[in-house]
């Protein structure tokens, strides 16, 4: 089964696309992942790569696309996180040979509930992990530290902005998926548990259908 996770930044996406890949036997594919894995690789693609990730750049459009390509061929099951962000794209994904999207998740959370997770996230001062305010006054799992801070760019004015961003670039791909049959719309709002009990009903049910078809 393949599938693509799509959901506002703040949603959840990271967790739910490990969660879906244990339950489901799926692969987990984060773009950052990808990116960060082709720049490792010494190909001529991942040299081309690597150039823009270590210079802080945006990956461009078809570079992006040859490692997403790179990477999905000779793959049945995975879980697409963070791609596609356009309709171009969703176009490019649909043509690869042996890609059939069974479904495309998108995580829909209202804005306001994104600002007031965002605002209850910490990052660990001297290793930059995240946590939630509820850690504040324990010590960072990572490295230790007990030093929390805010993130700047989880101040409400800012996930305000990411948030519409998010929705004006991605609104035409819901779209895109929606006219084909393939969007599984999932009610984003409530705590993980019930988010993600939400997600593992609606994937067992394309399951099913991806079983009997
Ligand atoms: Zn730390």
């Amino acid at each position: 089964m393949q599938l693509v996770l799509i959901g506002p930044p703040g949603a959840g996406k990271g967790t739910i696309a490990a969660r879906l890949a244990a339950r489901f036997g799926l692969v987990h594919l984060s773009t950052g992942d990808l990116l960060r894995e082709a720049s490792a690789a010494g190909t001529p693609l991942g040299e081309k790569t690597k150039a823009y990730v270590d210079a802080g750049r945006l990956v461009p459009q078809e570079i992006l696309g040859e490692v997403v390509a790179e990477r999905v061929r000779g793959e049945r099951a995975f879980v697409l996180d963070g791609y596609p962000r356009t309709v171009e794209q969703a176009e490019f994904l649909a043509a690869l040979p042996a890609v059939g999207i069974a479904g495309a998740l998108y995580v829909a959370v209202p804005e306001g509930e994104i600002v007031r997770r965002l605002a209850a996230r910490v990052v660990c001062a001297s290793c930059g992990a995240v946590g939630e305010t509820a850690v504040e006054n324990a010590a960072c799992p990572k490295c230790g530290g007990t030093a929390w801070e805010p993130r700047p760019d989880d101040r409400p004015e800012t996930v305000a902005e990411r948030y519409a961003v998010y929705m004006q670039d991605t609104a035409p791909v819901i779209d895109y998926y929606r006219d084909r049959g393939l969007l599984v719309e999932i009610d984003g709002k409530g705590d993980r548990e019930e988010v993600w009990a939400r997600v593992e009903a609606a994937v067992a049910a394309l399951a099913g259908d991806d079983d009997n078809g």
